[in-house]
């Protein structure tokens, strides 16, 4: 996916990558969860029964804007 183009100045040839989650429990990768937030008692985020995304995030070497694409089941 090379020929992503920045939304914010137009650059062309985005650096693929992914935003890194190295939290407690986390699996080095955050992820995109369907529906809006809703926090359990402990302050956590609810995620039983959502479903989610791998993010893959391009980066514009240029004015350094991400593009965010959730586009596989995680
Ligand atoms: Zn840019």
């Amino acid at each position: 996916m090379a020929d992503i183009k920045c939304t914010h100045c137009g650059t062309m040839g985005l650096q693929a990558g992914f935003v890194r989650d190295s939290g407690q429990s986390a699996m080095g990768f955050a992820s995109w969860v369907e529906g809006e937030l809703e926090r359990g008692i402990f302050g956590g985020a609810k995620l039983m029964g959502r479903q989610k995304w791998e993010i893959d995030a391009y980066r514009c070497p240029s004015c350094h804007h991400l593009e965010l694409f959730a586009g596989r089941p995680s």
